[in-house]
């Protein structure tokens, strides 16, 4: 199985090759035709399974084709997983111009605000802070009124106890309609009931 025959594009592959990334890992084999023809998926994977590059990659070639923002939020628990997850979507995004914004505590909140205003395509973001902006700014829930992709990285982690308030906020602003991708190393019982309460019905994918 190659790239081509998951329905990438060919700019997504040539991506993939300049990175050294010549054949799909399992996870991406079959999360990414899946998440290509607008399922729900939720992915078991641990990290170094190549789990990042199976959600970037479908996101980036929708993105391509219909190129407005914000087009996908990505949350995750830490702030060192939002940059790590920020440069591998810049680097497969490098060739699309692709514009993404991290969001975390610690930086400047008015700076993160006009950010978000400028309606980058990728938001990369942990709960608490994105809550904190939503909530203070009316005008910022309306930045994601068009979403197209909801992604919870370590999704287990996410859904902890911890931020579910933040969740409940964050997820008013998203559409409805939009596809939601969740990558989890284990299983836990918050995802079975996200995974149940999912409109679409989702792919399950256990490596
Ligand atoms: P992740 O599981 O997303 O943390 O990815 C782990 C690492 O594997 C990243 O540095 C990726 O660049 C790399 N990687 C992802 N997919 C592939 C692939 N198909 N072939 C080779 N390396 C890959």
């Amino acid at each position: 199985v190659t790239f081509l025959n998951l329905g990438l594009d060919k700019w997504v592959i040539d991506t993939c090759n300049e990175l050294g990334m010549k054949q799909p890992t399992p996870v991406q084999r079959h999360c990414i035709p899946k998440i290509l023809a607008g399922q729900d998926v939720l992915g078991l994977a641990q990290t170094g399974s190549g789990k990042t590059a199976a959600f970037a990659l479908p996101i980036l070639q929708r993105l391509s084709e219909d190129p407005y923002g914000v087009f996908a939020l990505v949350l995750t628990p830490t702030r060192e997983l939002a940059y790590q997850l920020s440069e591998q979507f810049r680097a497969f995004g490098a060739g699309v111009s692709l514009r993404c914004t991290v969001i975390v505590g610690g930086m400047d909140m008015i700076n993160q605000a006009q950010a978000l205003m400028q309606r980058p395509h990728v938001v990369i973001a942990t709960p608490g802070r994105i809550k904190v902006l939503i909530e203070e700014n009316p005008d910022i829930s309306s930045v994601f009124s068009k979403t197209k992709f909801l992604v919870l990285d370590e999704a287990d982690r996410v859904l902890d106890v911890g931020f579910e308030t933040d969740l409940r906020v964050i997820f008013q602003c998203i559409p409805k309609n939009r596809q939601t991708l969740l990558f989890s190393a284990t299983m836990t019982s918050n995802l079975q009931t996200l995974l149940e309460l999912s409109a679409n019905k989702a792919y399950f994918y256990e490596a």
